[in-house]
Order: C-alpha cells, then sequence, then structure tokens
C-alpha cells in the first residue's frame, strides 16, 4: 500500500528563496520577526523552520506570496490564528509559511452585503466588531484567541450553534487566491450563489479544513435568510447576556459510580434534547472529564436569551441527578461578550502546552463500557499529563442542514469528542502519544479504534486533525482517513481539488488530495 500521508517522508525541500515581487514582505531566518512567526503555531510539539515567512499585508501581496514561492519551487503553508494542533503549518517539509497576521481586516462590504473578514482575523476580532458595530455575531462565541481562517474552513462550531447551526452555514462567500498547474496565480470569489461559476469553490470552503485549495484573503459572512443592505440584519442578533454555570468535582472524592452517574445523566440528557427542534438550542454545554493530575471534572453550561434561569435549573437537576459527591457551582449572569472573553471552554496552559487531540461525532452517548475504560484511564494516578475527553454539546440547528450542503458531511450528531492530552517539555513527546492512543483505541475499540460511521459515531472533525487515522496501526476499521472526516462529500472535494489546484500546490498530511491519489483503505 502506497504511503497514505505521500508528503510526511519527504526530505525537507528548503531551496533559497528568491522572493521577487514578494521581497517587501519576507522574512528570513536572520530577520528579528522570524523567530515570532515561525513560533506563532500553539503546539510546542510542533517546529518549523522555512526559508521564508512572507507577512502580506492585502491579496495582491498574497498573491504575489504565492507566486514566489511556486517559482522557487517551495512547499507552502498557510498560517491564520496557529491553533491547529496536528503538523499540518508546522512541518518540516514547508519551505514557504504565508502568514495572516496583517490581514485581520472586519469590514461591511456593500457590493456582496455582507461582512468582510480578513483570512488572518482572530476569532475575538471578529465577535468584537460584529457584535459592538452593529449588534450582530456568527455563531461561535467559544475560543477567541482562535483564527477565522482555519475555523471557518473546518466547518466552525461553538455556544450558539444549537440555535443558528455551523459558522459554515452563514458563510456567503470566499475570496482566494488560487494557481492553476503553469504557476499561474490568480484571485477567485467565490460565493454560495447557485449561478456563480465559482460555487464549487464557495462549497469546498464550508468544511474541508484549510490548507487544500489556495489562501483565503477574506470570508464574506451573511446568512442564507438575510437579504437587504442592512448590516444588523445579516446576521443572528446574540441576546444581552449569557448566564453560566460552572460545576466542578474534585477527583479526590469523585467515585467511579459518581463518575459513571455522571456521564450517563449528560449523556441522556444530550440525547434528548440535541433534534433540529428543541427548546433547549439556547443552551451550550461541555463536559470535561479531566484526568486525576488535573484535579478536577468540569461541567461549563452557558444559557442566552428568555428563561434562561429555569433552563438551567432543569439542565442541572438532570445532569446532576442522583450525584452525591461533594462538589462546587459558580452561577453567573455575563454580558454577551464578556462571556466569549471569558475563555468559558479552554484552559491553556503556557506549562502543559504540547499537545495531541482526537475527534469523533458521537450519534448516541458513550455506552456503560466506555464510560469504564475513560474512567480507568482518566483515574489512574501514574498518569501525568493533563488528559481530558471534551463531551461538546451538539446539535440543534446544526442537523438542519442537508450533509451535502456543505462540506460538512456529519449533520445528525448529538454530541462532538474531543480526547486530548497536554505535556510539558519535561516529558518524552512519546510516552503521552502512545498513551492516548491507546485510550483513544480503546475507546472505539468496537469500530476499529476509530469513530467510524456507524449507529453510534460519526467520524471524525478536521479541525481536530489527528493523523493516526491514516495510519492502519491505529485505525484498523477498514475506513480511510478521509472518510472519517469528510464522508460521501470527498469525491466532490477530489473534483473541485482538480480543477483549482491541479498540480496539488496546497497539501498537508490531510489535505484534500487529487482523484486517484486517494487511498482505498486507511
Ligand atoms: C484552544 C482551542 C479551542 C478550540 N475551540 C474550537 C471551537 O470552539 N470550535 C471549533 O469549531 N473549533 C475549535 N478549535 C479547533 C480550531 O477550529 C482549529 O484548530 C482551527 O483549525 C484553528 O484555526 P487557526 O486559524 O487558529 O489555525 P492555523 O494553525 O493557523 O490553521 C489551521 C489550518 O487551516 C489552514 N488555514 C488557516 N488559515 C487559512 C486561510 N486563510 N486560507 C487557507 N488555509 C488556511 C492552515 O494552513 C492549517 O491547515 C479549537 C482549537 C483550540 C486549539
Amino acid at each position: 500500500m502506497a504511503n497514505p500521508l505521500p508528503y510526511a517522508d519527504a526530505a525537507p525541500a528548503r531551496p533559497r528563496s528568491r522572493t521577487g515581487a514578494a521581497a517587501a514582505f519576507a522574512v528570513g531566518p536572520d530577520d528579528p520577526r522570524y523567530a515570532f512567526l515561525v513560533g506563532r503555531g500553539i503546539n510546542r510539539r510542533l517546529t518549523t523552520k522555512p526559508a521564508v515567512v512572507y507577512t502580506p499585508a492585502g491579496t495582491e501581496q498574497v498573491r504575489r506570496a504565492v507566486a514566489a514561492a511556486l517559482a522557487d519551487g517551495q512547499r507552502i503553508a498557510v498560517r491564520s490564528g496557529g491553533h491547529c494542533i496536528e503538523a499540518l503549518v508546522d512541518n518540516a517539509d514547508v519551505a514557504a509559511l504565508i502568514d495572516l497576521s496583517r490581514l485581520r481586516q472586519v469590514t461591511w462590504d456593500p457590493v456582496h452585503r455582507a461582512f468582510s473578514v480578513g483570512g488572518g482575523a482572530l476569532l475575538r476580532d471578529v465577535y468584537r466588531e460584529l457584535f459592538l458595530g452593529h449588534g450582530v455575531a456568527v455563531p461561535g462565541g467559544t475560543c477567541p484567541t482562535v483564527g477565522v481562517g482555519g475555523y471557518v474552513l473546518g466547518g466552525g462550531f461553538g455556544a450558539r450553534s444549537r440555535r443558528h447551526g455551523l459558522v459554515v452555514d452563514h458563510l456567503y462567500g470566499v475570496e482566494v487566491v488560487v494557481t492553476d498547474g503553469a504557476g499561474r496565480v490568480r484571485r477567485v470569489v467565490a460565493t454560495r450563489d447557485t449561478d456563480d461559476p465559482h460555487h464549487d469553490l464557495w462549497w469546498a470552503h464550508t468544511g474541508a479544513g484549510g490548507g487544500s485549495f489556495g489562501v483565503v484573503t477574506r470570508f464574506l459572512f451573511r446568512s442564507p435568510d438575510a437579504s437587504g443592505a442592512d448590516p444588523s440584519r445579516a446576521l443572528p442578533r446574540p441576546a444581552a447576556r449569557s448566564l453560566v454555570a460552572t460545576v466542578r468535582w474534585p477527583w479526590e472524592t469523585l467515585t467511579e459510580p459518581a463518575f459513571t452517574r455522571l456521564v450517563t445523566n449528560y449523556g441522556a440528557w444530550h440525547a434528548e434534547h440535541s433534534g433540529v427542534d428543541t427548546p433547549f438550542a439556547d443552551l451550550n454545554s461541555s463536559l470535561v472529564l479531566s484526568c486525576r493530575a488535573a484535579g478536577q471534572v468540569t461541567l461549563v453550561c452557558e444559557i442566552h436569551g428568555d428563561g434562561a434561569e429555569q433552563m438551567l435549573d432543569s439542565y442541572l437537576s438532570a445532569v446532576t441527578a442522583g450525584l452525591t459527591v461533594p462538589h462546587t457551582r459558580d452561577v453567573r449572569s455575563l454580558p454577551w461578550l464578556d462571556a466569549v472573553y471569558a475563555e468559558l471552554y479552554t484552559t491553556m496552559s503556557p506549562i502543559f502546552n504540547r499537545y495531541k487531540g482526537k475527534g469523533a461525532y458521537l450519534r448516541r452517548p458513550y455506552d456503560a463500557e466506555q464510560i469504564a475504560i475513560a474512567y480507568r484511564y482518566l483515574s489512574d494516578p501514574a498518569y501525568t499529563g493533563r488528559a481530558a475527553i471534551n463531551l461538546l454539546a451538539y446539535g440543534g440547528a446544526i442537523n438542519a442542514v442537508d450533509p451535502a450542503a456543505t462540506a460538512v458531511a456529519q449533520r445528525d450528531s448529538i454530541l462532538k469528542s474531543y480526547v486530548g492530552t497536554a505535556w510539558s517539555a519535561a516529558d518524552p513527546d512519546e510516552q503521552h502519544l502512545t498513551w492516548l492512543r491507546h485510550f483513544y483505541r480503546d475507546l472505539h475499540a468496537a469500530t476499529g479504534g476509530v469513530p467510524m460511521p456507524s449507529s453510534a459515531t460519526d467520524g471524525s472533525y478536521i479541525n481536530y486533525p489527528d493523523t493516526d487515522l491514516a495510519n492502519p496501526v491505529w485505525n484498523s476499521s477498514g475506513v480511510p482517513w478521509h472518510a472519517l472526516y469528510f464522508k460521501g462529500n470527498y469525491a466532490r472535494l477530489q473534483q473541485i481539488k482538480a480543477r483549482y489546484d491541479p498540480a496539488d500546490r496546497f497539501r498537508h498530511p490531510l489535505s484534500v488530495q487529487l482523484p486517484g491519489q486517494s487511498e482505498d483503505q486507511a
């Protein structure tokens, strides 16, 4: 079988850069800016040493950067917010890194009657400008330090998604710098309009992940049901306040029966209340099953709009029913933007900053066996990393969209899981990678070690990228990695790849492959 990661073994190609018309914004290894730029990725497990980093300030400069990299025969990677946890950007093969940090403008585009967001904006820029400027928001509302580039291209979900759907469900268009097989580089605007000749390119940017087709320089946001030229009606309007509850169970007193009860209650509630018409669409939640070394298990719940108090009472009663072990409970009402900036769902550590993560779409909750496996791994006193399973609320309006309407094929899950760990530079990476790989494989043992599409699971989320899914040692399901991420949408993505990147200039270990390149088996 051919190597399913065709570039992983290639020798680093780092020819000297000539940079040409992009010289004015090219940063080489001797430049004081270089260390900052190559170190922007959050995952300290990964490193990169490109020959050049381009820092374009606009679309034409991105076009020139791509042209220069192609002329130099360099492997290209694009960086927006730097939150990718797998080696898709920070990769030894990358010779030209295009850093979009200077493309952060958020403005109203009267021509497209849509908000225009620079491809390097961080979510916090987007939330602030849309909300303070116009009282609207894309339906994220979580993790403000994530970049819009990777987030949107993978689908993008957040605290308002059960009410309004994924961020790509509100993506009207993209401005992309693409290249043909002959090295010509051009700018294309592709929209949701079905008569747009580049409609397919828009579709490819609604969930296939970043780095497969070109460089997105601008995202255009307008909800499908919005019309007219009034920006304050172009996207959903968040409620004034968020009611936020945090419940913590310390590991010292968390018994296995209590752990089992909590995870069972949580799963049962979400199985019952994640339909398209759920009256709990304004409720978002994350159960963070941290390991013993992290100290506690945490439930974070956020509710917007009318009836928030009653909804919260009913939710917490159901999820904590029968639990008698000690816990702390903190309930706060915050202005919506304060809740976004409070980073309710993320705990990043400057010490435990080497990461590995694995995702899964859950069509039904963990069963008793999976909960027992989770307890066995997470309660292990010998494990010193900061591991956790995050069980994230899903469903609602997300599931109202047809699986082929966007590139996100998974449209009937009730929860999304992120199984990950973090460790410090003091530990060997391999120790934690191996631990996590076994944990995830055991959790999904019934389906070849991966969340194979089945009645229980529905593949994984490309924004939780995991190259192990392309490795038969860790994926024995017979389902290839791309079918886990993209399911039946992959063939169309490959056709679009052939049209817009026929020479496969934009690639990484989990990028969309040209037709004929994909593996039948993982
Ligand atoms: C702490 C944390 C919290 C998170 N929370 C959420 C969450 O609430 N919801 C959610 O859906 N996801 C979440 N994620 C996952 C997140 O969406 C992905 O990690 C995402 O890919 C990060 O985007 P980025 O731009 O910051 O990363 P980058 O590392 O800059 O880019 C990620 C990928 O996209 C490509 N890319 C980036 N910008 C462009 C562009 N303009 N054009 C073409 N390709 C581009 C890159 O080449 C790379 O392949 C979270 C991740 C972390 C680490």
